[in-house]
């Protein structure tokens, strides 16, 4: 009796990070569907043709203080809230992480497959539904694959600037509208209506002998290069094996994509279309470029805890009205119908919304807002849409934290959250929003709330 107790200590010892250290283990798992799934992206049914590159859940996990946390990034359009909770469920039993530890986030491909049940175009498709129900299972895969391989770490970060592949795509146009992807060369362009975030924060998790265990990159731009109806994880395909080139084929490079509703890769002072593999691959090579760019400044951070905290908030509904609902019922048959007239894009945007926004029957949207912070220097954000880029400059730049990461389309994906500012301006991201004005800086709030209480907590500690 007295013997197995001893052994029992002793195998809880040896589990456990010993005090001020931090184990990190990494792995990818890929999720790659076969040709022939219905594709996301787009508001029309798409069947993939063929796998250009695959698609892959990355997966790293940090342990300090005696708390776990993960971070997964899918080559995916979004993490609908049903994958994750099913996900987390899946983590739960198959490692010691829990469930409300894990930041799960999409890059945002426009080439992977449909993943919600209730998109139009394939939602309810066997092939989505085959999808589906196995995909939580492989996303714990990459996670206990990952806490499997912990081992001492050493955490380095740095930030750089990229200010060349992302551009604010909301436009003064002369008409004194506010304009929404104008097209190239537009002489109705005045300026434009927003800015971008260039920051590429940089993360690297290395043995303490330098050996590569993962790299965390995030960016701030919209993923739409590829348009081609073959399956592909776009520029984070080409960042990875850029990455993998200088550092070795195992190490895993996390890309989450940061706060880019009104931003995309779109230059419009640039004649030549940006589109394809080829402008995917161009943009990746720019973005690991400015990742290597900054590795000689990369500091070493203080990685003695992890700390994770959530809220839910619920964010009103967009306001819509009966004349709303009754044009947006006739719009959605047009669009099931196969005869024209084929309804108006933004019209169909619009009767989506007003569907789901009836579909809660006036109940607000509950989102979950979660930081993940590692010692008093290092914090990453999660935020559940498509979130307007300054809503994330406002976060990072009130946050206690030295380093900042915000992860847009994490834990949950309920579309466009514009400014406030944005809501007067109207357009695409504002017609598509299914939650209504302040919905954003209801979510600023919150993040910067739980930035401070953690930090507070990560100080009181030393
Ligand atoms: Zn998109």
């Amino acid at each position: 009796m007295r013997f197995s107790l001893f052994f029992a200590t002793l195998t809880l010892l040896t589990a456990t990070a010993r005090s001020g250290e931090v184990r990190v283990g990494a792995a990818a798992v890929p999720i790659t569907p076969a040709a022939g799934i219905p594709m996301a992206g787009y508001y029309s049914e798409r069947g993939a043709q063929g796998i250009h590159d695959d698609l892959y859940a990355r997966a790293v996990v940090i342990e300090a203080g005696g708390r776990s946390a993960a971070m997964v990034a899918l080559d995916l359009i979004s993490t609908p809230r049903d994958l994750v909770e099913q996900t987390r469920k899946e983590i739960e039993k198959s490692t010691q992480i829990r469930g409300a530890d894990v930041l799960i986030s999409a890059t945002h491909s426009h080439t992977g497959p449909v993943i919600d049940r209730e998109s139009p175009f394939g939602g309810q498709s066997d092939r989505v539904v085959a999808y589906l129900d196995t995909l939580p299972s492989k996303i714990a895969e990459a996670v206990r694959l990952a806490e499997s391989k912990k081992a001492p770490a050493i955490v380095r970060a740095a930030v750089g600037h990229e200010d060349s592949i992302a551009f604010n795509r909301r436009f003064h146009m002369t008409d004194g509208s506010v304009g929404w992807n104008p097209g190239k060369l537009n002489p109705r362009i005045l300026k434009t209506a927003g800015t971008i975030d260039p920051e590429v924060p940089v993360v690297d998790f290395a043995t303490p002998d330098g050996l590569p265990i993962a790299i965390a990159v995030n960016y701030a731009v919209h993923l739409d290069n590829i348009g081609a109806p073959e399956i592909s994880a776009d520029m984070p395909a080409t960042l990875a094996r850029q990455l993998a080139d200088f550092r070795g084929r195992d190490v895993v490079t996390l890309y989450s994509t940061g706060c880019c509703g009104d931003v995309n890769h779109i230059d419009v002072r640039w004649r030549e279309p940006q589109r394809g593999f080829a402008n995917a691959s161009r943009m990746g090579t720019i973005l690991a470029a400015e990742v290597l760019r900054t590795w000689p400044r990369l500091e070493p951070v203080r990685a003695d805890a992890v700390r994770v905290r959530s809220t839910m908030v619920n964010l009103p509904l967009a306001t819509i009205d009966q004349a709303d609902i009754e044009r947006s019922q006739e719009i959605l048959r047009q669009m099931q119908s196969p005869k024209p007239p084929r309804p108006k894009f933004l019209d169909q945007v619009d009767a989506l919304k007003v569907r789901d926004v009836v579909a809660r029957k006036g109940h607000p949207i509950p989102v979950e807002v979660q930081v993940i912070a590692v010692g008093d220097e290092l914090a990453w954000v999660s935020l559940p849409g498509e979130i307007f880029v300054e809503l994330g400059l406002a976060i990072k730049q009130d946050s206690p934290f030295r380093r900042t990461i915000i992860a847009e389309l994490a834990n949950g994906a309920i579309g466009y959250i514009p400014s406030r500012r944005a809501y007067a301006q109207g357009n695409y991201e504002v017609i598509s929003a299914r939650c209504g004005e302040g919905s954003g800086e209801r979510l600023v709030d919150a993040a910067v709330r739980l930035l401070k209480e953690l930090h507070a907590e990560a100080t009181a500690a030393r």
